[in-house]
């Protein structure tokens, strides 16, 4: 817009246009500033007209016949800046409503509305922003209850989840435990000597596997009672899980029969911890707590065997049972391995051969 009038003139006209803008308590807007500068300048004629039949028409400001006015007289530059303001409403409110649309129905629905909204408010009159932001604070409110409900289910659906998963990991637990001993038991055994003979040939490392029979515990039972056999079961059971270490997996394998898997232990090594176990079991006086009555002692005999490179988990408790039969036969109370085994054979067929 090019003006014509002298500097004096223009100042007298401003100092009205901002009376006027005073008077009609309208915002300090350059927009209003040159609607009412351009009115009492007498610019256009089509403007002063409406503006005058405005003002003698009506008691009050109408402020939307008054947008409308401003509107066609500033034409197309309004309405470009609340077109491209529009864009970019619609824009940013698309990307929001395309990430709220991802996480549910509600918020899809929500999403919806938000384009119709920056659609609406690209195309929409001035006066019609503010009908157009009221409703959308209604969608608003509508898609916060909706979210606060979902938000409810959600919380619902992950307590029941984590219930599961409770109830699944201790159905798994007891499905892993020895009732009497709380030891690992034999289906927990199997899969743990499956999954440490896979780790110690992944790292290379030696693994010794133990296995524990109580001596006479027939002769034990038939003595006392099995109700004292059960607490020499669960004792046994204490001790060898106090002795253990890390990784190692002590487990009722059956009846008064125990394994423990030592990973990273060589077959030396497992000697020196079955011989702890042995001496300790041996070393106790067992006697009645609420009687005082003794029970002497139990003892028992260990056989031991290293995880050998063609071995299968059958293969391996195989030889550790028949060193623990040669600790039996070799008077029990003992810890007999492998090796002790191939030394025997040895001098059978030694002797046999003499
Ligand atoms: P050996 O020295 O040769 O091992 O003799 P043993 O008497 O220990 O061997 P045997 O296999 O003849 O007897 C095992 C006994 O273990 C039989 C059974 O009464 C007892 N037993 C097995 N399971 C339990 C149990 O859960 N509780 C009790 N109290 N005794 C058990
Ligand atoms: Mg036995
Ligand atoms: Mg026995």
């Amino acid at each position: 817009m090019s003006y014509k009038e002298s500097y004096g003139r223009a100042a007298t006209i401003a100092k009205e246009a901002l009376e006027q803008m005073d008077r009609l308590q309208l915002a300090s807007h350059p927009d209003n500033f040159e609607i009412w500068y351009a009115f009492h300048a007498g610019i256009d004629a089509e403007l002063s007209r409406q503006l005058s039949g405005m003002l003698e028409s009506v008691e009050e400001f109408d402020p939307h016949s008054y947008q409308d006015i401003k509107q066609s007289y500033l034409g197309e530059d309004t309405n470009q800046i609340l077109k491209s303001a529009g864009e970019s409403v619609e824009d940013i409110i698309g990307k929001a409503a395309a990430s709220i649309g991802v996480a549910s129905d509600n918020a899809k629905d929500y999403g919806t509305k938000l384009q119709g909204f920056s659609g609406d408010l690209s195309s929409a009159a001035p006066e019609q922003i503010q009908a157009l932001v009221k409703k959308a604070l209604m969608d608003a409110k509508e898609a916060i209850t909706k979210n606060a409900a979902l938000e409810q289910e959600l919380n619902e659906a992950s307590d029941s989840i984590t219930e599961l998963q409770t109830s699944r990991d201790d159905a798994r637990r007891a499905s892993e435990t020895d009732g009497l001993t709380n030891l690992p038991n034999r289906r927990a055994f199997d899969l743990g000597l499956e999954a440490e003979i896979a780790r110690a040939r992944e790292d290379r490392t030696a693994l010794t596997l133990l296995i524990t029979d109580v001596d006479h515990f027939k002769r034990f039972n038939d003595t006392y009672g099995h109700r004292v056999g059960d607490e020499v079961l669960k004792l046994v059971g204490r001790v060898m899980k106090s002795m253990l270490k890390g990784r190692d997996i002590p487990a009722r394998y059956g009846g008064e029969e125990f394994c423990i898997i030592l990973p990273t232990t060589d077959l030396k090594g497992g000697v020196v911890v079955a011989e702890q176990i042995r001496k300790t079991i041996a070393a106790k006086v067992l006697k009645s707590a609420k009687t005082g009555q003794s029970y002497g002692n139990v003892t028992l005999s260990i056989g031991a065997a290293l995880l050998q490179p063609t071995d299968t988990m059958e293969t391996i408790v195989e030889r550790a049972d028949a060193a623990l039969y040669l600790a039996k036969h070799s008077g029990r109370n003992r810890v007999a391995t492998e090796k002790d085994l191939q030394r025997q054979r040895a001098s059978k067929v030694e002797s046999m051969a003499s």
